[in-house]
């Protein structure tokens, strides 16, 4: 690390690709996997949690999100030395009433707590046929599609609205400064015989804060229209998002994203959880994420040939004339496969300050990770 930040997220985008260079590597997964689970497990976590995390981790990176990918770590290692992320918590039944699941994380590891969260919310659905999972109290859940596709996989359908307090990073539509977060959402359909699993996932920002770390580890800018500098100013360089004051990213789509943002911390923060984006709960030490999510079985939703109808939508909507350039109308979800399997079968590449960040974490921690990422 060049220096010592309080920021998670400025300390994520202080490395630099030093001796791994300007281009990308290729990293097999599960030696990327084996590396993160030594970084958690040196920085505390038991074996189980430590693999749950890494898997999740790595995961992302395959599905295309390096923003959610083992790049967090460095975000995550401060957060736990100032006790801020909370190893070896497990999520817990704080309220049940009526659909309403009330779940607590204890500022855990979000990607343990709202899985475990989601199981819960799962196994209510499968009795009840429905659950209003309200999920407060948990440090970052990474990527929301990891529980869509959970529930997609227990044949379930979820819809997950969920709110980012840390510091804010999001302009208001016709605003000059940040206010919210990248508040994504999260729709999720199971497969029907003709069609994959529908995974609708993104952040409700122009781009994930995350993208912007990754450009700067790439030494690349951002592309025109996402970002303002701290003047309200449209700017492509990302480093504005780790300065102190910051800039902000535009929100998605103009008014459009800036409701659906809104939207997510009046549910995920207001009603359900008690901690809405406000400076009184905004540490910018840690990233907290508080979920409202509505988990369903489709087959009780009223439609016995969903399923069916489904698959003619889809056909239909599948079978439009294509723009110059494009190969194919994709569904939600199908991109994310795509490039799993394309990184499955070829590596993940990894940036310079990726896996100089990486290397350095575990040297910090008395680990030498270097072969694993060679
Ligand atoms: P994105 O802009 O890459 O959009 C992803 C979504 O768009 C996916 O559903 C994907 O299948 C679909 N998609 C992409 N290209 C498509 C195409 N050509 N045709 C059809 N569909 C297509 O995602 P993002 O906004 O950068 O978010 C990345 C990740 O960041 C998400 O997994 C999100 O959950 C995560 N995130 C997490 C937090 C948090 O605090 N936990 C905050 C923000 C974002």
């Amino acid at each position: 690390m060049t220096e010592t930040h309080k920021d998670p997220f400025a300390a994520a985008a202080s490395f630099t690709a030093g001796v791994y260079g300007t281009g990308l590597r290729p990293v097999r997964a599960e030696r990327l996997a084996e590396a993160a689970r030594r970084l958690l497990q040196a920085a505390g976590s038991e074996a189980s949690e430590a693999a749950v995390v890494a898997d999740h981790l790595v995961e992302a990176n395959l599905r295309g999100h390096d923003s959610h990918g083992v790049g967090m770590l460095a975000m995550y290692m401060p957060a736990i030395a100032a006790g801020l992320l909370r190893p070896n918590r497990h999520a817990t039944v704080i309220g049940r009433s009526g659909p309403f699941l009330a779940v607590g994380g204890d500022s855990g590891y979000g990607q343990v707590i709202a899985r475990e969260a989601t199981e819960l919310a799962i196994e209510q659905a499968r009795q009840d046929g429905l659950a209003v999972l309200s999920l407060r109290d948990s440090h970052h859940i990474g990527r929301v599609g990891s529980y869509g596709e959970q529930c997609s996989g227990a044949g379930m359908v979820m819809l997950a609205f969920v709110n980012v307090v840390t510091r804010p990073a999001v302009a208001p539509h016709d605003g000059t400064r940040p206010r919210l977060g990248t508040n994504p959402i999260c729709i999720a359909v199971p497969a029907t015989q003709a069609t994959p699993a529908l995974i609708l996932d993104f952040a409700t920002s122009a781009v994930a804060v995350g993208k912007c770390r990754v450009a700067m580890g790439k030494g690349q800018e951002m592309a025109p229209g996402l970002l303002l500098d701290q003047q309200g100013d449209p700017t492509r360089d990302p480093g504005v998002m780790f300065q102190d004051p910051s800039g902000a990213l535009l929100p998605l789509g103009g008014h459009k994203g800036f409701g659906l943002a809104l939207m997510c911390d009046v549910l995920a923060g207001a009603l359900a959880s008690a901690m809405p984006g406000t400076p009184s709960h905004q540490d910018s030490g840690r990233v907290m994420n508080n979920m409202f999510a509505i988990v369903f079985d489709p087959a009780r939703g009223g439609n016995a040939q969903w399923a069916a109808d489904l698959d003619e939508l889809v056909a239909y909507v599948r079978d439009t004339p294509t723009a110059p350039g494009a190969e194919a109308i994709q569904m939600p979800g199908e991109p994310e496969t795509r490039t799993r399997r394309q990184r499955l079968a070829d590596g993940i590449p990894l940036d310079g300050a990726t896996l100089a960040m990486l290397d350095s974490l575990g040297r910090e921690r008395g680990l030498a990770l270097g072969d694993l990422l060679a």
